[in-house]
């Protein structure tokens, strides 16, 4: 059984990854588009075999209630527009699809997982490393034990920003710098790979405010975690360099990826240094994307929730927020 997803907000995520891999899905649709752009929409409309009826803007958004060809709502919008979209959506009738962050605070994540609730619609995160090879292969070893008992977690993520205009700048529309868009990236598989949820964080940030790209948001910002076995979890977080690596250490040996969570290119070593690297066995679909978007059509086929469901993007929000508040006030946060 395929269902179909509209898409929300046609720019570099959701027109460039994520409407071409409907390609490679075995059952997910790409059936309509929401767009502010008409023209755009209708170009990306002729060439995906989505009909002009099923082409949406921001005000008439909520007539798509009316549409039995959509079943699902992808938010690929700026941070501070997914709340209020993944109601709307499950007000609607549709299930959510929402990107990560799952939003700029966990009030708002709260205010979605009821939305869908009450609504009987399930909610997934874009979480799509759970459904990349490397990734999964490497939280597979880590649970076998295959490094011992894990000791501490490492992970640097970083993406260079340039425009000081674009909205990941602006405190607004991003909810933060760095933390909130690549920096998530470390805090959830800091998660992933342990198995466990942090206790305590205790957070640095160092940006130089003079940069114009960071009069708003911060560019670095280091974060320890604690977690409840005694596992140090030690995470960089920035937008001045570019990096994507994750390393897991335990008394027998180690777990390391880099490139770690970008698109393509994983490399995985597991063992002492990087003298053994693994390729791993294929991940649930074609591609981390398909097998992410497969991945909610199955669930709501089945009414099981999605493994990075709105509880998933939640757990993040109240750590980043626990971070935020540990830099500012150079202070260890407890999580209750
Ligand atoms: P983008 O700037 O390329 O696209 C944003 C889209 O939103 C554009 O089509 C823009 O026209 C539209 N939009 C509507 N209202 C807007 C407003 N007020 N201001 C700015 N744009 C507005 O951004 P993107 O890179 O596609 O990111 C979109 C979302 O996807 C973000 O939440 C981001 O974190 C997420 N993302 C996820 C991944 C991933 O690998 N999972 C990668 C990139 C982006």
């Amino acid at each position: 059984r395929t269902l179909g997803y509209a898409v929300v907000g046609l720019g570099g995520y959701g027109l460039g990854r994520i409407v071409p891999e409907f390609a490679n899905c075995a059952h997910s649709r790409l059936t309509g588009l929401v767009s502010g752009d008409r023209a755009k929409a209708e170009r990306v409309a002729a060439e995906h075999g989505v009909p002009t009826r099923n082409i949406y803007d921001y005000a008439n958004f909520d007539s798509i209630a009316d549409n039995p060809n959509i079943d699902i709502v992808y938010v690929c919008l700026p941070n501070s527009m997914h709340a209020e979209y993944t109601i709307r959506a499950a007000k609607a009738g549709k299930h959510v699809m929402c990107e990560k962050p799952m939003a700029i605070s966990s009030a708002e994540c709260e205010a979605m997982i009821a939305a869908c609730k009450a609504a009987d619609r399930k909610l997934m995160i874009g979480y799509r490393c759970h459904f990349e090879a490397t990734n999964l292969e490497a939280m597979r070893r880590a649970r076998a034990g295959e490094i011992g008992t894990p000791r501490y977690f490492r992970s640097e993520h970083g993406f260079v920003q340039g425009d000081p205009t674009k909205w990941r700048l602006k405190k607004a529309l991003a909810g933060g710098g760095s933390l909130m868009d690549i920096g998530i990236y470390a805090l959830n598989a800091a998660r992933y790979m342990t198995g466990e949820e942090p206790i305590a964080v205790y957070a640095h940030e160092q940006t130089d405010r003079s940069d114009p790209r960071f009069h708003e948001v911060e560019d670095m910002i280091e974060f320890q975690l604690e977690f409840p076995s005694g596992v140090i979890g030690s995470c960089m977080s920035m937008y001045s360099a570019n990096q994507s690596h994750i390393l897991l250490m335990g008394d027998k040996g180690r777990i390391e990826l880099e490139p770690a969570t970008g698109y393509s290119g994983h490399r995985l070593w597991v063992g002492r240094g990087r003298e053994t690297e693994i390729t791993p066995p294929p991940g649930p679909g074609k591609t981390q994307w398909a097998g992410q978007l497969d991945h909610l059509v199955q669930c709501i086929v089945e009414d099981r929730e999605p493994i990075v469901s709105g509880t998933e993007g939640l757990r993040d929000l109240r750590i980043i927020e626990a971070i935020y508040r540990s830099a500012k006030e150079r202070a260890r946060v407890g999580l209750a």
